[in-house]
């Protein structure tokens, strides 16, 4: 029987858990304690256990979390972290700090299903979903990191490599644990961003579950014409349908939908786009993000001069809509917006 990893239960889970193993519920909360909120991964280390219980527990659980394999320093400073997962796959985060302000880009699969044309993972194709306890993990081991130099992660966005909403229930599970205040990591919901590439359905079940998190869309074309031949999701869901979702989405009161709009040369960086996108976001309480294209080997694209990037901007400021370009970290180390591929790892001699 294979042991359940307990890296990944939500709280109340841990306590059903310890319930079955004939122990009472705190005995779970203990647990949840010493995983989500002191990243401590090792059973013999949680010393606050029975000692039965914890051998009851080895025998029925582990606490597995991925192997950091590699950390890339990027020029800018921000760094680009390489997980082994058990198989042959890897994922990637990537830490940036900004002055007061670090924040994790985590990957929610490995790889991409949607093929968006100027992205890097989505040439990869979809290979599998990552779970909650992966999704945390990423989360977990970078603290444990930032440790050493007494900082933490303070903001985290969910735009790492693959689609958070076509890997719904582990993602929501992963917000879940991230976002309970009480057992669980307990990050604020506001400093927590999921991105996608549109899917409505998701949008709504999202926006249903209550979790106040931030929803980024990834939207890049204003016409459905460009969008699908960018984006072929819009195909399934498009412009129309995409705006109707987010004009749903329940917002607090200062809470905003943020929009990623990848420039790309002659594709969709002209002043028309801007007024149709100044149209389209009429009625959304918006933020806009620029991102000028990031070059890969291969690409079909390019980045646009920086003036027609700013003329871009000025037509969204005129109109109020708040506007940010923003330059990718991590381009120097692959690790910037789209540029996220890991390769298979290889296992090593000393594996075996
Ligand atoms: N699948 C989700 C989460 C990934 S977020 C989504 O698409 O929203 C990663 C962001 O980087 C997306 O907005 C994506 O469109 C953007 N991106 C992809 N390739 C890029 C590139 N080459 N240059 C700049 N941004 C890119």
């Amino acid at each position: 029987m294979s042991r359940v990893n307990l890296l990944g239960l939500l709280p109340s889970e841990l306590e059903d858990l310890a319930v079955e193993l004939g122990a009472s519920r705190y005995r779970g909360r203990q647990l949840a304690t010493w995983i989500y909120r002191k990243s401590v991964f090792d059973l013999e280390a949680m010393t606050d256990l029975p000692k039965d219980f914890r051998q009851e527990l080895a025998e029925r659980a582990v606490v597995e979390v991925p192997e950091l394999e590699r950390e890339m320093p990027s020029a800018d400073g921000s760094r680009k972290l390489v997980f082994a997962l058990n198989g042959a796959s890897r994922i990637s985060s990537v830490l940036m700090p900004d002055d007061e302000r670090i924040t994790l880009c985590v990957s929610t699969q490995v790889g991409c299903g949607f093929a968006c044309g100027f992205c890097l993972t989505g040439v990869m194709g979809l290979e599998r979903n990552l779970t909650a306890g992966e999704i945390v993990s990423q989360v977990l081991v970078s603290n444990r990191l930032l440790e050493k130099e007494s900082r933490r992660v303070t903001h985290i966005v969910f735009m790492g490599m693959g689609e958070p909403l076509a890997n719904y229930a582990a993602v929501v599970k992963a917000l879940r644990i991230l976002t309970d205040a009480k057992l669980g990591v307990a990050y604020p919901p506001r400093r927590i961003t999921v991105s996608t590439v549109g899917l409505v359905p998701g949008i709504d079940k999202l926006g249903r579950e209550d979790l106040k998190v931030n929803l980024a869309i990834s939207l890049h074309a204003t016409t459905d014409e460009v969008r699908s031949r960018l984006m072929p999701v819009n195909r399934s869901f498009d412009l129309a349908a995409l705006l109707a979702a987010v004009k749903r989405y329940p917002l607090a009161s200062r809470q905003r939908v943020f929009f990623e709009y990848v420039m790309l040369e002659d594709v969709n960086d002209a002043l028309d786009d801007a007024q149709r996108l100044v149209r389209l976001l009429r009625g959304v309480k918006a933020k806009v993000n620029l991102i000028p294209f990031n070059d890969w080997e291969g690409a079909r694209f390019r980045r646009p001069p920086l003036a027609r990037i700013l003329a871009f901007q000025s037509v969204l400021l005129d109109a109020g809509i708040t506007t940010t370009v923003r330059w990718s970290k991590g381009e120097d180390i692959g690790a910037a917006c789209g540029q996220l591929r890991e390769p298979l790892a290889v296992a090593s001699a000393s594996d075996s």
